[in-house]
């Protein structure tokens, strides 16, 4: 059975046949060549993932790791910090770890859906490891790997993960497709975002004949809400402002607000997608104190609305996409005589409204 995967995954030596080559690969093949060839030498694989972990993030990390236990290999999945709960149906959830690894002891370190490598925790250590794969989507990616695959048309990783399966003859097992199925609905906004072409809906529709339930990741990772996230999604937004010199639709969640209704940053997800679905509004920022004074800034727009919200999110020290970007900063998020601020430690207040 190894020797079996291993003959289908040693793809060093023939060329694809370019009817075997999908859109969003075509132009990478020696790059394909080059992982796939890292991917079968190595024993030990250490992939890693970004902090405040998402359905791609995840999504792509099991994939990758079902995809190579079955092949016989040592497989660590890494990320940072927990894996939000909503995802816990995903298979090989448990086999998780937070615990940093010590990356000496793998042969290859394989990260994904990482826009900067300190995103994952292990910056240091990746770049002083002589055997790293770096695979990603977003535009501002920083290519600290040994080999790298940075598709910025690519709407998830999971999306790069199925095709480069497909393409490489790899069987794709029903927990593979779950995992897939998964970081792919959850990166495109449920199939709702621009990034959404037919070659997306083909990939799904073939993960749905491989097993994944598609109406089963709905349900997990949108549709179900526990009583916490139902008030914390009405705190959001009931206190919707929306700023007539900017355009901003902005709501804001203070630390007392989460204790209070014992909610986490995983229960906000998906709020500010609804914030940006405001008409006459140019983009949606959601401001979190999810941890005393640390704050997660998430950023949406539109194609119409014409807003890079990458920028803004850069100019706070973070990143991510034109429509979707994401920052942190440290801070306080209070509500004085009405008005909300944000107070960045040790300096004086800045106004939000
Ligand atoms: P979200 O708002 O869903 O957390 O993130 C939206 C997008 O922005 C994701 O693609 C994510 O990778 C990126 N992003 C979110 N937070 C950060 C951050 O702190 N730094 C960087 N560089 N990117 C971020
Ligand atoms: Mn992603």
């Amino acid at each position: 059975m190894e020797q079996n995967m291993q003959t289908k995954l040693n793809v060093a030596s023939t060329s694809f046949a370019k009817t075997k080559v999908p859109n969003l690969l075509n132009g990478h093949e020696s790059t394909i060549r080059e992982i796939v060839e890292r991917l079968r030498r190595s024993r030990r694989v250490l992939i890693a993932a970004h902090e405040h972990p998402d359905g791609d993030a995840i999504g792509s990390s099991l994939a990758l790791l079902h995809a190579l236990s079955m092949q016989g290999k040592q497989v660590t999945s890494y990320i940072p910090d927990a894996a939000p709960e909503y995802l816990q149906f995903l298979p090989g959830f448990d086999r998780l770890t937070t615990t940093k690894p010590n990356v000496v002891d793998y042969d290859l370190v394989v990260v994904l859906d990482c826009t900067k490598l300190f995103r994952a925790h292990l910056e240091a250590e990746v770049r002083a490891h002589p055997n790293t794969i770096v695979i990603d989507h977003h535009h501002d990616n920083d290519e600290g790997g040994t080999v790298n695959l940075v598709l910025t048309q690519a709407a998830a990783v999971a999306q790069i993960l199925t095709e480069m399966f497909r393409m490489t003859e790899v069987d794709i097992s029903h927990d593979m497709a779950t995992c897939l199925l998964t970081g792919i609905f959850t990166d495109t906004g449920s199939f709702m975002h621009d990034s959404t072409t037919p070659d997306i809906l083909e990939l799904a529709s073939e993960l749905m004949g491989k097993g994944a339930r598609l109406s089963h990741i709905a349900h997990e990772t949108h549709q179900k809400k526990e009583l916490p996230s139902l008030r914390i999604w009405g705190e959001a937004l009931s206190r919707v402002m929306v700023n007539e010199e900017t355009g901003a639709a902005v709501s804001l969640i203070t630390h007392q607000d989460l204790a209070q209704h014992g909610a986490t940053l995983e229960d906000l997800a998906g709020v500010v997608n609804l914030l940006n679905t405001l008409p006459k509004t140019n983009f949606a920022l959601l401001l979190t104190e999810y941890e005393l004074g640390k704050i997660k800034g998430s950023l949406r727009s539109e194609p119409h609305k014409g807003v890079d919200v990458s920028k803004i999110a850069k100019r706070l020290g973070g990143g991510g996409h034109k429509l979707a970007s994401g920052f942190e900063i440290n801070g306080h998020i209070i509500r004085n005589e009405g008005q909300w601020r944000v107070l960045p430690p040790g300096s004086k207040t800045g106004v939000i409204e």
